[in-house]
């Protein structure tokens, strides 16, 4: 298996190279064509996996296309699950000068306002912190009213119930039409539902 073939620009093949990733991963090779393809995904794959990467890199390879707006936004439990992802995703994207913001408690919440208002291409949010600033500030929901991409992270645990009325929140701010994908360790009823309700014919992956 190689990275070519699975649909991915030049750019990022050549980035994945220059970060030594040499062939994908088996959540990679599954998973990229049928992001690119347009559906839902539900993957279950550990941390260690590969799996930043499997939503990451087809996220920018349709942003590097036509970037508008908030493109993609990312849950995840932990602030530093979040502050990882970022730091995958700026990687990923370092040939695109992609501008990502972390949204997470204990960072001010001005700044962070601001921070959504000038539009990053990607958002990197715990659920608690991201539904604060979109109920708290009238100017915050239509930022998010063109995201084409919904990444819960570990969706397991966001999916947990000390999370549902954040992600109720979440969900009334994005557009019906866009890709959600779903990346979780274990396969719960949550996920089970949420795959059904995939208005995108959901892949379903499994190690
Ligand atoms: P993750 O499962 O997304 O937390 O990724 C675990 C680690 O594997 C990260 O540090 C990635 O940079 C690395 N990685 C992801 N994909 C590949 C690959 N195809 N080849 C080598 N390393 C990779």
């Amino acid at each position: 298996a190689s990275f070519q073939g699975l649909g991915l620009a030049e750019w990022a093949l050549r980035t994945c190279k220059e970060l030594g990733m040499k062939k994908p991963t088996p959540v990679q090779s599954h998973c990229i064509p049928q992001i690119l393809g347009g559906r839902d995904v539900l993957g279950l794959a550990q941390t260690g996996s590969g799996k930043t990467a499997a939503f990451a890199l087809p996220i920018l390879h349709c942003l590097a296309k036509d970037p508008y707006g908030v493109f993609a936004l990312v849950i995840t439990p932990t602030r530093e699950l979040a502050y990882q992802l970022t730091e995958q995703f700026r990687a990923l994207g370092s040939s695109l000068h992609v501008r990502c913001s972390v949204i997470v408690g204990g960072m001010d919440m001005l700044t962070q306002a601001h921070a959504l208002l000038s539009r990053p291409h990607v958002v990197i949010s715990t659920p608690g912190r991201i539904k604060v600033l979109l109920e708290d500030n009238p100017d915050i929901p239509p930022v998010f009213s063109k995201t084409k991409f919904l990444v819960l992270d570990e969706a397991d645990r966001v999916l947990d119930v000390g999370f549902q009325e954040e992600l109720g929140v979440v969900f009334r701010c994005l557009p019906k039409t866009r890709q959600t994908l779903l990346f979780s360790a274990t396969m719960t009823s949550d996920l089970r539902m949420l795959l059904e309700i995939s208005a995108n014919k959901a892949y379903f992956y499994e190690a």
